[in-house]
This record gives structure tokens, sequence and C-alpha cells, in this order.
């Protein structure tokens, strides 16, 4: 691909409106109300109806939609390590609090917790398990290392934190303690003489990670109500299949440092087990396993299980074409007070697209399909708001549903990044090119040349946000953001110190980048509800599942399974060939100018992608439905392709699965490219 020949990009008479009316210093005001109140989910009503109000004046019908949901709030949390000898040693498990951070007004009063963690006790002694992925388990096993019992101490970053509890319980361990490692920082640690936080960009070392607990990749939503929308008089399952039943807390690395030394030279040291970045940047740590005899840690969570109302914002224009929608959506709940990048970096852009979209509907233009917009709740907890309204939807959403656009992240750092399912890379990539991006001060640069500067390629969706249950029910998706890069400022993700200051000194100082992929995400909008032509390209499928089957054959190849993919190939070459047709008829649609072909063909791009979503489910996990990719069951987060078929070779070590799955996932494709043709 070659960078765009012209700049500045040309853009047409409404492409012009919205991006002119996008401006950096409201955005900031907005970013300003975000930031400074409380927004952990079923707290935040008062946010909710701002946001709706302000979709309304911009000329949205906006409404709240509620949920009665299961959440759990701290009361209290505590850790003592013992050491040998007798003495302790007692992390605050707090914060530094900064002025920066407006913590005069805003107190820093939310202690720091996992959402949906187990309220109990736990004395032990105790274990570095790594990321806490299975193999660091299975490995520390295999070195005789007895993890019954114990509490594990585990590193964020790698697989969703909930996997790592999960994990740990299910090698029978009692507790868990995660912490963040400065080695995850790239290149901007205090070690290579950067000032940490608010004095630098270096992390402040006593930043903890919230966040979830919850079993994410068994099924997503209220842990109460699998499967349908949770309503104060819905049926409830018990929710012990995606929550813990050991406790759990974060821990800043400081206070990580001495439970960590505590076990230097004791248990097989980091060479023996260095699987998944198994040694961290901690000084004076060796990251020994442990456990070492007599050092034990007193663990105690307890958290207030209760059920909630939460607010999904919801504001809609209709377009002239009833059957057809596109949904815009971005959460709104936050750990605590701040959240400048998450969410509220997308809060923030979505008020301005609202805005964006009013100015050109002075003009008198009106959509031709039906803009959603959407302020998700509790999506912290486990994508509970999206995934309650997706359940509580389903139908209409299988029959209208064009696209969901996801924006929770929208500004971490200054580089796009973008995720999509395969037929929006065409227009995502290519809307890129028309924004011109002032990055590191450049005047002729645009938001592509620096993703493809920085090798940008669309990612594969995995799931880690509001994405997840329109994906799994075959609605084509995208996850839009900017991020840093090694030499960019740490991103205090989950803590207090992801403020409005830290955005507006280190994030995204002028907040340039907000507005830039505020534009990038209107015009990817207004594509979509704009367009004669849909701007999905089926045939974006056809090279990636190429690249997909490569990768299987040789995950097939390095197992010792003979497990026959040809299935696969034949119906990747029957949906190749069912796209050019489709492609034939949506060319002579518009050539002949012949609009009930082309809303057939339309409606071909809208529908053919729900042929991905296997009914059952994929094994084990009924939620996740999409054949070609899913969130890996031991990462969480990180997507795996074909994991039907994947999964059952590398997980369940099952070959029959596998060629069943193999079947499935062929037919999948079958009736995908069937609803093309068709
Ligand atoms: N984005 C949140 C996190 O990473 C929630 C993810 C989830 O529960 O799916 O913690
Ligand atoms: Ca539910
Ligand atoms: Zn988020
Ligand atoms: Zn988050």
């Amino acid at each position: 691909q070659t960078s765009n020949a012209t700049f500045p990009p040309v853009l047409d008479a409404n492409e012009q409106i919205l991006i002119d009316s996008f401006d950096n210093t409201s955005i900031s005001t907005w970013s300003y109300y975000y930031t400074h109140g409380d927004h952990i989910a079923g707290r935040n009503k008062t946010i909710a109806q701002w946001t709706a109000d302000k979709w309304t004046e911009y000329g949205f019908t906006s409404r709240l939609d509620e949920y009665y949901v299961f959440l759990n709030y701290p009361v209290s949390n505590s850790l003592v390590l013992t050491y040998p000898n007798g003495s302790t040693y007692k992390p605050t498990l707090r914060e530094a609090v900064l002025a920066e951070d407006d913590t005069t007004s805003y107190p820093n009063s939310i202690p720091s917790f996992h959402g949906y963690s187990f309220t109990g006790n736990a004395s032990a002694e105790y274990v570095y398990v790594g990321r806490g992925q299975q193999v660091d388990f299975a490995r520390l096993v295999a070195l005789g290392v007895k993890l019954e019992g114990k509490i594990a101490l585990a590193k964020y970053g790698g697989p969703f934190r909930g996997l790592k509890v999960k994990n740990a319980q299910d090698y029978g361990m009692i507790g868990a303690v995660i912490f963040t490692d400065p080695g995850d920082d790239g290149n901007v640690t205090e070690v290579k003489g950067f000032a940490a936080y608010p004095n630098g960009p270096a992390r402040n070392p006593s930043t903890i990670q919230r966040g979830s607990v919850e079993f994410l990749s068994v099924y997503p939503g209220d842990p109460t109500t699998p499967g349908y929308a949770s309503k104060p008089d819905s049926p409830r399952a018990d929710h012990g299949k995606v929550t813990p039943k050991i406790p759990s807390l974060p821990i800043s690395w400081a206070e990580a440092q001495p439970l960590l030394q505590a076990l230097n030279g004791h248990g097989p040291s980091n060479a023996s087990v260095n699987r998944t970045g198994w040694t961290g940047a901690i000084s004076g740590v060796t990251y020994s396993a442990g456990p070492s005899s007599n050092a034990t840690l007193f663990l105690s969570n307890v958290m207030n299980d209760t059920y909630s109302t939460i607010w999904d914002a919801i504001g809609v224009i209709n377009g002239t074409s009833q059957d057809e929608v596109v949904i815009v959506g971005n959460h709104r709940d936050a750990w605590i007070i701040g959240g400048a990048a998450d969410p509220n970096s997308g809060s923030a852009v979505l008020i301005e697209l609202a805005k964006a979209f009013s100015k050109l509907a002075e003009t008198g233009w009106k959509p031709v399909r039906t803009i959603v917009l959407a302020s998700w709740d509790a999506e912290e907890y486990g994508l509970v708001g999206s995934t309650e309204w997706v359940e509580e939807h389903i139908p209409w959403l299988k029959n209208a549903a064009v696209s969901y656009l996801n924006i929770d992240v929208a500004v971490s750092g200054p580089i796009p990044a973008i995720s999509a399912t395969p037929d929006l890379h065409a227009i995502s990539t290519a809307l890129l090119k028309k924004i011109v991006y002032p990055y590191r001060n450049s005047t002729t640069s645009t938001l592509y040349d620096v993703w493809e500067h920085e090798d940008g390629k669309v990612g594969v969706l995995g799931s880690g946000s509001d994405y997840t249950a329109f994906l799994h029910r075959g609605i084509a998706s995208i996850d839009v953001g900017a991020e840093g890069g090694p030499n960019d400022a740490v991103y205090p993700y989950h803590s207090n110190y992801d403020s409005y200051h830290w955005m507006a000194t280190y994030g995204d100082k002028g907040f340039l980048t907000h507005k830039a992929i505020g534009q990038y995400f209107t015009l990817l909008l207004y594509h979509f509800v704009n367009d004669a032509t849909v701007p999905l390209e089926p045939a974006g499928y056809v090279p990636e599942l190429h690249k997909y089957l490569t990768a299987l054959n040789a995950t097939v190849s390095a197992s010792n399974y003979t497990i026959d993919l040809s299935p696969l190939t034949k119906a990747i070459s029957t949906f190749d060939s069912f796209v050019h047709d489709f492609e034939a008829l949506r060319s002579q649609a518009l050539k002949s100018n012949d609009t009930a072909l082309l809303t057939v063909q339309n409606h071909k791009a809208r529908d053919f992608s729900r042929g991905f979503a296997s009914q059952g489910g994929l094994p084990t996990r009924e939620f996740f439905q999409h054949t070609i990719f899913a969130p890996g069951r031991d990462t969480g987060y990180a997507p795996v392709t074909f994991p039907g078929v994947t999964e059952s070779i590398t997980f369940d070590k099952n070959a029959t699965l596998a060629q069943e799955w193999v079947g499935k996932t062929a037919k999948a494709i079958l009736v995908a490219a069937s609803i093309l043709k068709t």
C-alpha cells in the first residue's frame, strides 16, 4: 500500500462540514466534565443523563435503557506479609494522592479492588506465577513447586486478569495478588532516567491497576443472566461459573517489591520457567517462584455483593431506510474518578461526533441508515451494559444491524490502532488517509502515514471491550483508538493517574489526537449511514481466511494429529467465487442505477457474516459463536483464529473434536457464502 498521493486530502462537502466541526478545545471541555465524577457502574446516572441530554441537544432522540445486574463494590481490604523471622510488612494498597489530579475536590476515596472479586481471607505461603497463564502453572508443577493451598503472586500483562485468578483457583490456590511491573513500560521508565508521573512520563511507582476478574472467556455480561437480558424479575443463575471463589487484590510495583524480594533465591528462578515474560524489571528482585518457607501472606478482601440498576444512554436518528442500522458505542463507567483515557477519551469524542452530525443536519442532510449512539454502563465489570442490551435486542439486531462501531480508549497515546472484521478493512484503511494529523507537529501527515510508519495493520478482534456481544452474533465490528508506542508516556491504565491532568500533560497535549481520531470515527459513521453502497467488503475475508488457514496448517503440523483441513480449503474457495458473483451484481446495480438490486446487495453485505456464527457456540462456551475468530480461552483479550479447530488442538488436545470443528467451520463459511449468493 502506498500513502495518499494528495495532501491535504480531498474531501467532499459533507465530509468537510463534519471535519471542520471538530474542535480540540471543546473536546477537552467534554473530557474535563467526564473526568470529574464517580463513574463506577450503577453509580453514574447523572453522567448517563448528561450524555443523553447532550445528544438530545444535538438532534438525537435519547433515552436511558436500564438493566438490573449483579455487581459488587469494595468494603475493605488488606494484605500483610510476615517474614520468616516474624516481622511484618503491610502494603497500603493505595496510590499516592496528587494535587495535580484534582484530588482535593474529588478525594481519592475509591479503594483499589477487583470487580466481581470474592469476599474472603487467605493466609498461606505464596508463589510467584509469572503472568499466570496455564503454561506458567503447568511449568511450576512440572518443576515440583507445590501450588495447592498457596497464594498466587501474578504479574499483570498477557492474559486477562480474571483468567489469572481462574487458573490459580483451578490449580488449588487460595488467593491471588496481581502486580504491575515496570518491565512492561517500554523505554520510558525511571530506570532509563525519566521522571515518574506527575513530574514526568514514567509510571508513578504507586500505580495500581484495578479491573474485573470475571472469567471473561466463558461468557461476558451479567454473571447471573447468561444469554438473556437482566430485568428486575429475570430468573437468576448461579454466578459462580464466571466469578472467582478465591479472593484477589491488585497492587503497585513499589508495594509488590518486598513480596517478590522475600522469594529471592527460593524455588525455581527465572531461567527455568521463562515462558511468558517471566522476568520483570523491579530492582533487587530475582523473580524466583518461591515459596519461601514461613514467608506468608494474609490477604483479606471484603466486597458488598449486590444487584444494581445500570444505565445505557441511547441516542437515535432514524434513517430513511428502516431495516438498516449502525450502532456506535463507547462505555461510560470507570473504576476511578478520572478515566481520561479509559473510557472518557471515547466519551468525549462521541459528544463531539454528535455535535458534528448536528452541523451536517443543518444543511438538510438525513442519514439513509439509522444511527444508534450508545454510552454503555458496567463495561468494566464484564461488558455488562452492552451484552445485556444485545441480549435484549437480538432479534432486531440480527435483522437490521449493518455494523457495530466501538470506541473505548480513543486515546492513550499518539499512534492510531484499529481492529476490525475483515469486511471493514478497506473502508477503515481508506479513511485514515482523509484525516490530517499534526503528529509531532508535522504539517503534512495523515493518520494513515503515522499508522503505516508504525507498521499499522488492521488487527483481529479478540475481546476486552463492548464489540464482543455484537461480533459473536455475526455483526461486522470495528474497534478504534490510538495508543502509545515504547517511547511515549506510560499509560496508567485503570489507575487514579488516568486523570485529566495526565491526559492534558502527557497523553494528548492539546487534545489533537482526540480530534483526529474523532474526525476519523465520524467519517466512518458518516459513510456507513450515508453511502448508497454499504461500505462493507465481504472480499476482505478472502485473504484473511487464507492467512488463518496457513496458521492453522502450522498448528496442525506442530501437533501429533492428522487432521484433514481440505473442507476449509474448499469452503474458502467457494466463498471466494461467491464474493465475485456478489461484486459483479453490485457493480451492475450501480451501473444501471438499479436501486432495488442495490438494496438487495446491501442487505447481503449486512447479513452474510451472520453465517459465520455457529448457533451452539464454540466448545465449552456457548456465548462465543463466531467461528473465524474469538478471544483465546486462556488469553481473554488476544484473539485465536478458527478457534473451534485451533483450541481443540492446542487446548483440548482432542483430534476428533478438531476434525468435527473443521466441518462446522467450513459449513459456517459456506452459509456466509450462500447468503452472498442468493
Ligand atoms: N475492558 C475491561 C478490562 O479489560 C473489561 C473487559 C471485560 O471484562 O471484558 O478490564
Ligand atoms: Ca444477560
Ligand atoms: Zn474501556
Ligand atoms: Zn477499562
